[in-house]
Order: structure tokens, then sequence, then C-alpha cells
């Protein structure tokens, strides 16, 4: 069985679509098992019903047209309780249902398994035998073993939006549920991005001009087949004459009937040239995937990596500029900086991701540029949605595709209260950051892309509490040198001067890889990052620090930041090569001065080591992203775990308190650079804490200054006082909500006035 378990296992994993997985599964399971049938329902939420989608033993004909409601029959009862159910005579049940249709009334034995994905029921794979049965415990685990797999085959035909295709429902007309990343409302157009040479991610798309489709596709082909050519030439005295046979092969699946022509018969009915190909290679995949013989069926990759092949090519020739047109909703399966970065900023309205988190890079790009977003919208068919109209609701995270009436209307006059907020917001622009008891709290900014032509946060905030480096080296194909980087951290400088900026130095790794400093790491997070990696290379770290150093002649608001501190050693070695190079610099007759130097609180042993750390430089700052990430070990941009993530943990609470009593011991100040930081509802306890300062996107800047203006310091220390008592963050974030409200600022952080 367990052969059987491991060869279904790899067909599923290697099926081209849902359907054909589906297929596998049925089949197989009712062969291995013995069993009379295998059927497959899934769940369809939006109408709140179980759907045939697969089965080998009833009718082909009630695949799709049987469709059982919610919470009624055995498949209802396995879907609500989330467990396998073994009957050895299904009939006696009292929550037996007869479904006609199926002929399915001759049969006793039930073998139901839930199909389970992030705690929630999928579907139901059943198996059924005319006579009565009992599944073995054996069996009873392979099917459930399966189950499992099919849900990760389910998800992922959700997000390239193929299971509302099989379900030719269209696209659900109910929000799609996804993870707040930036708050906000925003109507707009969807304007799909996705990553080059990638044929699983390319949408469907209209073609426009079918004849130059067809004539961009041919010309890919051709340039293929002289690739192919150069690269046997290339390597002939390399290889055998077996393995140069393969070109030889290549050269044929390249130029079969069923790739032209399936790609063409594609085009000609109405799909642009890459989505013509992307559903040609998967259906000349599959009839590899489906065959017996180990070696042929590996020749499925072959054909994967000549579509990849001519789909490079091809998004060479037809390399447009991406249309963004007013309001446009930018969307992806996996965002990046760049694509958000090349929107000009007067068209962008909302970003929705189905993958990532809000407290991942994207989510706090998009918060800084106040722009509403949504991450994590799995069920979001972002192959279909290019050009419609879509609803962002940052607030909660959701999506609306092609919205009626009235969400739509409602979400204009949501759109026209935030506006409205953003509006008297703007009052507060030269006001302190004070208590209503007089404590003052200063909000410096989080950026890491500085325009001078738009700078955002510049007349909000006192200064730069955190500039990430990264960006700048990122956007680049090589590391940038010394005159490069100090022209770009000069002009961040000089826009703020004389109000200080804080330059974290270089903090890659993690989420953050450089396109030409690969690495291969089985945990990034835990890996080479941050201050690990330029002390590892302290080239590159002396190049930013005497380009850091260079940058504040004359002006001398410049402040240094170390991230990813751990150790005290990581501190001593920093600082002393942050004094050579000052040395050097005033050697080689620069007027420098060494700027205040302090260290980022945000891995779980440099909360322990505060005091040490706060011993040898002069302020800390804590990273609340990477400390909640590490203390209570979640990946903030997984979004199956994305719920575990919560600043409100009391352990995140109790890591602040013991950070301030160590910096207190040295008299070092203490400031919130994290997300956190930006969050009207913690106001309440960083302000009743005591944290001296408050760095966050300039998205946040006016809405905390609102909830600081509102409040007292007593009245924060009173909430601060009962969230300590909470045992878990949800009861905190109730608190705090109730707290916000009773100040009448509710609406800083829920759609509406
Ligand atoms: C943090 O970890 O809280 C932080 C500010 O750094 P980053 O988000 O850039 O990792
Ligand atoms: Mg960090």
């Amino acid at each position: 069985m367990l052969e059987s378990l491991r060869r279904i296992v790899q067909q599923v994993n290697n099926a081209p679509d849902l359907e054909q997985a589906l297929r596998i599964i049925v089949e197989r399971v009712k062969q291995a098992v013995g069993a009379d049938v295998c059927s497959v329902y899934l769940n369809d939420f939006e109408h709140r019903r179980h759907v045939l989608h697969a089965t080998d033993g009833l009718r082909a004909t009630a695949v799709g047209r049987v469709r059982l409601e919610m919470g009624r029959g055995l498949i209802g009862l396995v879907s609500e309780r989330a467990e396998p159910i073994n009957l050895d005579d299904a009939v006696n049940h009292p929550r037996y249902q007869r479904i006609t249709d199926t002929g399915e009334e001759q049969y006793h034995g039930f073998l139901g398994a839930p199909i389970i994905q992030n705690r929630k029921v999928l579907g139901v794979l059943v198996l059924r035998q005319r006579e009565k049965r009992h599944f073995g415990d054996d069996e009873v685990t392979f099917v459930v073993t399966l189950a499992s797999q099919l849900a990760g085959a389910i998800t992922f035909a959700r997000t390239n939006g193929e299971l509302a295709r099989l379900q030719d429902d269209g696209i659900p007309q109910r929000f799609l549920p996804g993870l707040p990343a930036s708050p906000g409302v925003a109507l707009g157009t969807a304007v799909v991005v996705y990553p080059p040479a990638d044929l699983n991610a390319v949408p469907d798309r209209r073609a426009e001009n079918p004849e130059g489709e067809v004539h961009d596709f041919l010309s890919a082909v051709e340039q293929v087949a002289e690739d192919l050519d150069r690269f046997a030439v290339r390597t002939q005295s390399h290889l055998s004459a077996e393995d140069l046979a393969l070109f030889d092969a290549w050269r044929l699946m390249l130029e079969s009937d069923t790739l032209i022509d399936g790609t063409l018969t594609r085009i000609r009915s109405g799909n642009w040239a890459p989505g013509a190909l992307r559903d040609t290679i998967a259906e000349h995949a599959k009839v590899f995937d489906d065959m017996d013989d180990p070696y042929l069926r590996e020749r499925s990759s072959d054909v994967r990596d000549l579509g990849r092949c001519i789909l490079t090519h091809l998004q060479k020739l037809t390399a447009a500029p991406i249309q963004y047109v007013p309001n446009t909703i930018l969307v992806g399966e996996e965002l990046s900086a760049m694509q958000i970065a090349d929107v000009p900023r007067e068209l962008l309205a909302g970003i929705v991701s189905t993958t990532g988190s809000g407290s991942s890079h994207v989510g706090i790009l998009a918060r800084g540029m106040g722009v509403p977003a949504a991450m994590a919208v799995a069920d979001l068919p972002v192959g279909r949605v290019e050009g419609r109209e879509l609803v962002v609701d940052g607030y909660r995270g959701r999506v609306y595709v092609a919205p009626g009436p009235t969400v739509k209307s409602e979400y204009q006059r949501l759109a026209a209260d935030d506006a409205a907020l953003t509006s008297e917001l703007q009052a507060l622009r030269h006001l302190p950051a004070e208590t209503t008891d007089g404590y003052q709290v200063p909000l410096y900014l989080n950026t890491g892309l500085v325009s001078e032509a738009r700078p955002l946060g510049l007349e909000e905030s006192v200064g730069v509490g955190l500039y990430r480096t990264e960006l700048p080296f990122i956007v680049r194909d090589t590391f940038p040198g010394e005159a490069a980087q100090m022209s770009n951290y000069r002009r961040v400088l000089e826009l703020f001067a004389p109000r200080p900026v804080t330059i974290r130095t270089l903090d890659i790794g993690g989420d953050k890889p450089l396109p030409y400093f690969p690495m291969q790491e089985a945990n990034p997070f835990l890996g080479w990052r941050g201050i690990r990696i330029t002390l590892d290379q302290p080239d590159i770290f002396l190049t930013q620090i005497r380009a850091v150093l260079r940058a504040s002649i004359g002006l001398d608001n410049l402040q240094i930041l170390l991230p990813m501190i751990s150790t005290v050693g990581e501190v001593d070695e920093a600082l002393l090569l942050i004094h050579r190079a000052h040395e050097e610099l005033l050697e080689e007759g620069y007027q420098v001065h060494l700027p205040p130097i302090g260290v980022m609180i945000e891995v779980p042993a440099a909360v322990y080591q505060c005091e040490a750390l706060a011993r040898r430089v002069d302020f800390l700052s804590v990273g609340t992203n990477d400390l909640t990430q590490y203390l209570l070990a979640v990946d903030r941009n997984n979004a199956h775990v994305a719920k575990l993530y919560d600043e409100f943990h009391p352990a995140v609470l109790r890591a602040l308190l013991q950070i301030l009593a160590g910096a207190r011991v040295h008299g070092r100040e203490v400031s919130v650079c994290g997300e956190m930081a930006g969050d009207p509802l913690a106001a309440f306890l960083l302000v009743g804490m005591g944290i001296h300062s408050l760095s966050m996107g300039a998205g946040s800047l006016l809405r905390v200054k609102q909830v600081i203006r509102s409040i007292s310091r007593t009245r924060a220390r009173e909430v601060l006082k009962v969230a300590l008592q909470c045992e878990d963050a949800l009861a905190v974030r109730r608190l705090l909500l109730d707290a916000l409200e009773a100040v009448g600022l509710g609406g800083l952080v829920r759609p509406g006035k």
C-alpha cells in the first residue's frame, strides 16, 4: 500500500491541473482499496453546497450535477466533523441521504475522509462498497493521507482560478478573504503582473490581434529551435552521441503538431499567445505524466522546459511596457517591491497579492505609501481578473471582483469617509505628538525610497527613524559603490536636515535577497542575514559606513543603526569597523564626526542582553516585525500561519518591558520602528510603557498622532495595566479596540467613521 501511496502522490503532484489530479485520485484509490466507487466532493462555500467533482464508479454524467446542500447527508457530516467516518452500512445511518442521479442507492459500505487545509474543510473523499464493508485502519490512513495531498492541489487550483472555472459559476460575488496589510478602501481596475518565464503564472488575456500573436509565437518557436542548434554545436565535443540525440528529440517535440497546432488553435479561439502556450504545454505534459514507463514519464519535464524557453522568447518579443490605468489595483501572486515601484504613484489605488501577509515587506511598503492593500487573497483567480473592476478593503483584507451595485456604492461611501478622515488628519500635520497631559512621543518616519519630488511624511514627522538601505541595493545589478551610495544617503540627510536621520546598515537576507548575491538556504530567516552578512563581508560594511559618514559631512544629523544583532560580539566588531572607517576618513582629510550608534532589538537573544547592549551604544530601536516572528516562531510572510502572528501577544509586550528596563540602566532611549509603532491600537501600550519615540510608514503618522493627542499618559498606563493581565493577543486587541472607540477614534482601524 505504501508503494501505491507513493506512486499516487507523485502522479497527483505532477498533474497539470486539478481535474487531472482528481481523476488520478479517484481511479487509483478505488483500485488500491478494491472499492466499488471512489468520488470527490468539493465544498462550494459561495453557494453552501458540496459538488461532485470526480468519480470512478458512479455515472460520469453526475459530475458537476450532483450538488448536496451543506450540513446535510453523510458528506455534510464528514465535512462538519472534519474527521473520517467509516460505516459498514451507511443506509442505516440517521444522516443517510439518498441521492438520485448517481445510482448510489445500491451501496452499503462507506468511508468518507475530509480534505483539509489550514483547518478548513475543502471537500470530502468518499469510498463506497456495494456490500457491507468496514474499511480497515490501513485503508483509512491511506485515504486520509491522500485527502491531505489533494488539499494542496485544491488550494493551488483556487489560487490560479481553475476551481472557479471548474465550478462554472464564474467569479464569486461575495468577498474573497485575505489578510489586511494597509488600511483604506480602493475601487479600481485590476492590472495583473506576473514573474517572467513562469508558465503557471501567465494569466488569460484576450488576443487583440490574433494574427500578430500567431506571428510572435512562431518566431519564438523559431528562436528556440536556433538556440537548440547552437547548444548542440557547442556541446558536441563534450557529449556522447546518445546525449546529443536529446537535442533531436527536443527539436521534434518543439516542431510537433501537438505543440504548434494546439497553440495556434487556442490563439485563434481568442487567447493571447502566452495563455495559449500555457494550456498547450499543460496538455502535452499530461500525456507523458500519465505514462507507466518512468523514462517516458520524465519527458513531461522536457515539455515544460521547452514551454518555458518559448515563453521567455515570447516575452522578449512582446515586452510592451505594462499599461497602468487610472486607479490601478495591482494584482499578483507574489508581488515584489520593484513591481510596486514601477506603477506611477498617481495611478496606484490598491494592491492585492495572493500570498504574503501584512508584515511582509510588500505590506510594509504599501502602508508606507498609504495604499490600501490585502495580502494572502488565496481564492482570487489571478489569471482571470485582468481589466476587471475590483474593490480592495484594506481594513479587513478583503477583495470583491466585479462588485454588484450595492457593494460598490457602500464602498464608495466608505472611500469618501476615508478621504474625509485623511483631510481631517491633515490639520495635525504640524502639531506635536503630545498626550493630553503634556507627554511627548516624537514620531519618526520609516522609509527606504525617498523621492524629493514627493517626499512622503516629510512634514508629519520629526525625522527619519528607520532608513532601510536595502531598496537602493535591490534595484541594481551589482553592489553600489561608495560614491553612488553616498549621493543616495546625502539626499535623504539633506532633505530632512537638521532633523535626525537614522540609517540602518544593510539588512539583506531573509525575505530580502539581492538578485546579484545569490544565497540558497533552507531557513533564510534563521540564516545569513543583516549584520551577519556584513560582518562576514567587511568590505560591504566598510563601504557603506564610509558612504554614510561622508554623506553626513556638514549636516551632522546622521545616526547609524545595526540590524539583527544577537550577540554583544557583533556590536563590538561593528563598532570597531565603524571607528576604523571614521579614522580612515579623517586621515584622508574628511571632516567627519562619529554619529550616535544604535542597535535593533529584534532577536529574542538581544532582549535578554539589552543591558549589555545598551552599555555599548547610544540608543536602542525595537524591530517588532522580526521580534514577533522570532518570539512566536511564526514566519512573517507565511499566510498559513499569519493568524498566529500578532504583536499584541503577551510575550511581545513583556519583551518590550524587558528592553526598556535594560536600556534604563544605562539611561538609553528606546524607540519602536517595527510595524507595531504605526498601529493606532498599539499607541496606548507604547505610550503607557514609556517608549521614547515611534517610527513608522508615512501612511500611519497622522493616525497615530491623532491617538496620542486624544489620550492621556495616565489613561495609557491604565490600559497597559489591564493589557498585561490578558493571557492572549485577542484579549489585548479587544481591550485596545474598546479604548480606541471610547475616545471616538474607532474609524482609524475599521472602515467608516
Ligand atoms: C523589524 O523587524 O521590525 C524591522 C523594522 O525591520 P524589517 O521589517 O526591515 O526587517
Ligand atoms: Mg527586521
